[in-house]
């Protein structure tokens, strides 16, 4: 769906499909060139990764595995808890691989903060970050994340994958949430 489609729900498209395309085609480029000749895997956490993942892997002009991790930390709230807790594994071992970890957002860097030690603990031969969104205000945690689409205020985003209760997800766009939805 659209941002027309749900203008109620919404304060402000913060970022369009067009803008996260090309930034996912820029990204590609320098993860192209890190990487070459190496055996990549990349991760993605679900759910919110899943549009992330699709369009920046299509990009890749060599080969990868793609693997996935469910981790809680979330629920229906608007707030981090801090509580990792892992739903699904990797079905990849990981030992002596190049791990790069696909997420939507950066919020409080709790999430991954956990996943980067828990990796390394795998034996991982690198592990590195690529997060679509980040909001630097609301760091809690210092998380070394190599590539980063946009750095965006701290204000509870929607769409392109990210969802509020299980919805929105399917919004092409990302977008501010409007509070009366929430509050
Ligand atoms: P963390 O606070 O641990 O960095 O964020 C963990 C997860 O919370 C993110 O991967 C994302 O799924 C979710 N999250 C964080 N900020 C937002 C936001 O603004 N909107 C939505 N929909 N999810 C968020
Ligand atoms: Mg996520
Ligand atoms: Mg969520």
């Amino acid at each position: 769906m659209r941002a027309a489609d749900i203008s109620d729900d919404i304060s402000e498209v913060l970022l369009t499909e067009e803008q996260i395309h090309d930034k996912l085609a820029e990204l590609a480029t320098q993860v192209v060139a890190d990487y070459e000749g190496r055996d990549v895997v990349l991760v993605g956490v679900l759910k919110g990764a899943v549009m992330v993942m699709a369009d920046f892997a299509r990009h890749l002009p060599m080969h990868v595995s793609m693997d996935w991790m469910a981790v809680s930390s979330y629920g229906a709230s608007t707030r981090s808890s801090g509580v990792v807790q892992i739903r699904k594994d990797l079905d990849t071992d990981i030992t002596g691989k190049h791990v790069l970890i696909v997420e939507d957002i950066i919020d409080s860097g709790l999430t991954l903060s956990w996943l980067l030690e828990n990796f390394a603990s795998r034996g991982a031969e690198s592990v590195e970050v690529l997060a679509l969104l980040r909001k630097p205000d609301a760091m809690k945690v210092e998380v070394d994340c190599r590539y980063v689409g946009f750095d965006i205020p701290n204000d509870f985003v929607i769409g392109y994958g990210l969802d509020y209760a299980e919805k929105y997800r399917n919004l092409r766009d990302v977008a501010v949430l409007a509070p009366h939805v929430y509050s």
